[in-house]
């Protein structure tokens, strides 16, 4: 995970969203789990909140700090989980699919922050998530084609998502490896 400069958006909290707890894999000293895996202590929001691990307290979405993203954007509701990635000098964004791939990338508002985006030369990566016990896949969107699709038309950019939305289906998701063990919370208690 990046670790940025944080500032959230004043009022804006998770709710009942528990998308994190699920979507990303964690593979700290005192807590691990896989991606796709939801944590044993998510019940209605975590069990152990006053006691979480200092990654969990400290960790907050693309969502809780852009004031651009309206309430629809939320992860749960939206079934994209945004985070800020570094992109070789510039700080990128990136969009997990964790609903829907295929709905998510015809979706309108998805299509127009993608153009917008991409326009304003902001590094945009799609993601998905990889099977159980696998690493994800991830592009950057900012290509020629791309570009050139955000300057036609909406219906470009939703050909070109879904074609870039393919090859990311194709792609032969590695296993992933931890570095820690002794506190998984993928495990059932
Ligand atoms: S994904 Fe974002 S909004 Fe959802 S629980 Fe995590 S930090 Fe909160
Ligand atoms: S311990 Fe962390 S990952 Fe687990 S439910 Fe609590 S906040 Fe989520």
């Amino acid at each position: 995970m990046a670790s940025f400069d944080i500032d959230l958006v004043a009022g804006r909290s998770c709710g009942d969203c528990t998308v994190c707890c699920t979507a990303m894999a964690i593979d700290k000293p005192d807590i691990q789990k896989e991606a796709g895996v939801t944590c044993r202590h998510c019940r209605a929001g975590c069990s152990i909140y006053e006691t979480r691990p200092p990654l969990c307290r400290d960790y907050h979405c693309g969502w809780r700090q852009l004031p651009i993203l309206d309430d629809s954007w939320r992860p749960d509701r939206s079934g994209v989980f945004l985070e800020f990635e570094p992109v070789g000098e510039q700080t990128g964004m990136s969009l997990v699919l964790t609903g829907n791939p295929l709905k998510t990338v015809r979706q309108d508002w998805f299509i127009d922050f993608v153009a917008i985006g991409i326009k304003g030369d902001v590094p945009l990566l799609l993601g998905i998530p990889g099977p159980r016990g696998h690493q994800g896949a991830s592009l950057l969107l900012n290509t020629p084609a791309m570009l050139q699709a955000a300057r036609t038309s909406r219906a470009r950019v939703k050909e070109q998502l879904e074609k870039e939305l393919k090859l990311l289906q194709s792609y032969d998701f590695p296993p992933r490896r931890f570095v820690y063990s002794g506190h998984d919370v993928g495990a059932t208690a």
